[in-house]
């Protein structure tokens, strides 16, 4: 069966780069912008996934998944997600 729509420019796959963990400030976490959420383990995975707060299980890759992903550092993805959004 066709998936409902394809992977195009704002439907990306999370390949666990850890910028959107990063780099953004998450007010229910506590979280300053462009530090790390302190539940980010050094694999760029969620320590608490099964019950991390609903701004984080609601958000969904798009396509700055494209821009910040292959960069090589977490601090380089960081960096250019903050770019992105005129947070830098
Ligand atoms: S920025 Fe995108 S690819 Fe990276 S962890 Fe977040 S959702 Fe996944
Ligand atoms: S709680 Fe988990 S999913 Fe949410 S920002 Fe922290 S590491 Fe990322």
């Amino acid at each position: 069966m066709a998936e409902p729509y394809p992977a195009t420019f704002w439907h990306r796959d999370c390949t666990l780069c850890g910028a959107c963990c990063a780099a953004p400030d998450i007010a229910a976490l506590n979280k300053p912008l462009g530090v790390p959420c302190q539940h980010l383990d050094r694999g760029c995975r969620c320590a608490i996934y099964e019950s991390r707060p609903k701004v984080c299980r609601n958000y969904t890759p798009d396509w700055v998944c494209g821009e910040v992903a292959p960069l090589p550092t977490l601090e380089a993805r960081v960096r250019r997600f903050l770019e992105i959004y005129g947070l830098a």
